[in-house]
C-alpha cells in the first residue's frame, strides 16, 4: 500500500470521503484524532496541518505547543461505517515540532527509531502477531457501561441470538472490509470475553493495526448496545484480558529464529533474543502492563504469567515457543495486556531482544514443569524470578534499566515514569470498599 498523493486524491473522490481523521497515539496509548473536512486534503498532503500539542498527555511542553501532523500515506483507510453526510477516512500521522524536527515524545516515531536500530543489527523486519482479548458489557439506558456481561445464558429473555457472538462476527467482517487478515475469532474462557487474532505484520503496521482494531471493536460494539473494554482485569475471580505478542525477526523471507539443526530447531539468534527478553522482562513489565489494574491480572490461577521463565512445551510460562517452525517460528510473550501502548510495548521487547543479541545473553534453561506447583525454594533453585506484583514495583525496575531508557528514548522514558508514579500514588491514597469491608467493624 505505497500510496502516492495522487492515489490519495483519487481514492478520496472515488469513496466520497467528506472528513479526514488524522490519528496519532499519546504516551498512554490513547488514540488522538484531529478531524478536518476534506477541503483540507491539499494542506494535509503538503504537510501543513498544525495542531496544539500542549493539551495532549505526555506532549506537555508548552513551548512546543504548535506541532505538525505529517501523514503516513500508507495508512490511508476509509472507515466502512458511513454517515449520511459522507465517509470518513483516517490516516496515521507522525508528529513533528514547529521546526520540522521529529517529535521525540511521539511513541510511533520512537518505534520507527528502534526499528532502525534493528536494521543496523542486520535484520529486515520485526514481525508481531497480537492476540488481543476484551470483554463485552451491556450498557445502561444512558449509554454507560455496566458490569453486566453479555452472554447466552445470562439472558433473561428467550432471544434466539447471542448478541455477543453476532457482535463479534460483525467486528470480524468490518475488520476484513478494512483489509485485516483475521486468522481466528473465538469466545474466551471467561463469560463475555472474546479474542480476535489477526495475521502478524511488520512491527509498525502491527502496532497501527492494534490501535485500529480497538477503535473498530468499540465502534461496532456500540451498535449492539454493548461496551467493549480492554481493561486488563475488569472482574475479580475470572480471567483478565491479555494481549499475547508473538514475535520473530526476519531476514528478507527467512525467519531468523528458525534453524533446522538447532536445539528445538531454534537458531542462536532466537536463543540470544530470548535471553534478552528474559533479562529485561521485569523492567519492561511497567510498559507492557501499564495500569494499576494490570497487576490484578498477573496472579496465579487465571492463565496469566506470574514468573519469569520460558518453555517450548508448557503453555503457561511468561514466554512460550509455539510448536510451529519454518517461517512461523516465533516467541510468544504472554504477560502483555491490551492497556499497553502498542508502540512502546513493541519497542521495549525489541530493544530487550536486541540487547540479548548484542551481548550474547544465554537464557536460563526452559522450565517445562508446572511452576505453579513449585514452592519458593524450588523456584529459587531454578533461578525463577517473579514478575513485579504492583505497578509501583514494576516502575522501580523500569527506572533502573538503561536498556529500557534506550528503548523509549529519554523524553518518553522520563514522562512515562513520572506520569505512572503519579497514577500509582493516586491509587495508593484511595480507600477502597474492600478495606472498609475488612476493617471498619473489626476494629
Ligand atoms: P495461540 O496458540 O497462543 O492462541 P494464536 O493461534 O491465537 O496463538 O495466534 C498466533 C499468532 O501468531 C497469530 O497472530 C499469527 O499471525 C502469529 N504468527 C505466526 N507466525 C508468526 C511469526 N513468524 N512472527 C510473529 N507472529 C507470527
Ligand atoms: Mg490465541
Ligand atoms: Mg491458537
Ligand atoms: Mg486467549
Ligand atoms: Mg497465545
Amino acid at each position: 500500500k505505497n500510496y502516492t498523493k495522487e492515489d490519495i486524491r483519487q481514492m478520496a473522490i472515488d469513496d466520497d470521503v467528506k472528513f479526514l481523521r488524522l490519528m496519532f497515539t499519546d504516551l498512554f496509548g490513547t488514540i488522538k484524532n484531529v478531524e478536518v473536512p476534506i477541503s483540507q486534503l491539499a494542506k494535509l498532503l503538503d504537510n501543513e496541518i498544525m495542531f496544539d500539542g500542549s493539551s495532549i498527555d505526555g506532549f506537555v511542553r508548552i513551548e512546543e505547543s504548535d506541532m505538525y501532523l505529517i501523514p503516513d500515506l500508507s495508512t490511508w483507510m476509509v472507515f466502512p461505517w458511513s454517515s449520511e453526510r459522507g465517509k470518513i477516512a483516517r490516516v496515521i500521522c507522525e508528529v513533528r515540532k514547529s521546526d520540522g524536527e521529529m517529535f521525540e515524545g511521539d511513541p510511533r516515531n520512537n518505534l520507527i527509531r528502534v526499528l532502525d536500530d534493528m536494521k543496523k543489527a542486520g535484520f529486515t523486519s520485526f514481525d508481531i502477531g497480537p492476540e488481543p482479548e476484551f470483554f463485552l458489557f451491556k450498557m445502561d439506558a444512558d449509554g454507560k457501561p455496566t458490569l453486566e456481561l453479555n452472554d447466552k445464558g445470562s439472558y433473561f429473555d428467550m432471544a434466539p441470538l447471542d448478541l455477543g457472538e453476532n457482535c463479534r462476527r460483525d467486528i470480524v467482517l468490518t475488520l476484513e472490509e478494512m483489509g485485516f487478515d483475521v486468522e481466528a475469532a473465538h469466545h474466551e474462557v471467561a463469560p463475555g470475553q472474546h479474542e480476535i487474532d489477526f495475521k502478524y505484520a511488520d512491527a509498525l503496521e502491527a502496532a497501527d493495526n492494534i490501535q485500529t482494531f480497538k477503535l473498530v471493536v468499540k465502534t461496532v460494539a456500540r451498535k449492539y448496545g454493548l461496551f467493549a473494554s480492554f481493561m486488563a482485569k475488569p472482574l475479580s475471580g475470572i480471567n483478565g484480558s491479555g494481549m499475547h505478542l508473538n514475535m520473530s525477526l526476519f531476514n528478507n523471507d527467512q525467519d531468523a529464529f528458525y534453524d533446522e539443526t538447532g536445539d528445538l530447531q531454534l537458531s542462536e539468534t532466537a536463543y540470544f533474543f530470548l535471553g534478552g527478553l528474559l533479562k529485561h522482562a521485569r523492567s519492561f513489565t511497567a510498559i507492557c502492563n501499564p495500569t494499576v489494574n494490570s497487576y490484578k491480572r498477573l496472579v496465579p490461577g487465571f492463565e496469566a504469567p506470574v514468573y519469569v521463565s520460558w518453555s517450548g512445551s508448557n503453555r503457561s510460562p511468561l514466554i512460550r515457543v509455539p510448536s510451529d517452525r519454518g517461517n512461523s517460528t516465533r516467541l510468544e510473550l504472554r504477560s502483555v495486556d491490551p492497556t499497553a501502548n502498542p508502540y512502546l510495548a513493541i519497542a521495549s521487547v525489541l530493544e530487550a531482544g536486541l540487547d540479548g543479541l548484542k551481548n550474547e545473553i544465554q537464557p536460563e534453561d526452559s522450565i517445562d514443569r508446572n511452576i505453579y506447583r513449585m514452592n519458593e525454594a524450588e523456584r529459587r533453585e531454578n533461578h525463577i524470578l517473579n514478575l513485579p506484583d504492583t505497578l509501583h514495583n514494576a516502575l522501580k525496575d523500569l527506572a533502573a534499566d538503561d536498556v529500557m531508557k534506550e528503548a523509549m528514548g529519554e523524553h518518553l522514558y522520563e514522562s512515562f515514569i513520572s506520569a505512572k508514579n503519579m497514577e500509582y500514588n493516586s491509587y495508593r491514597t484511595q480507600v477502597s470498599q474492600w478495606e472498609r469491608d475488612q476493617y471498619l467493624e473489626l476494629y
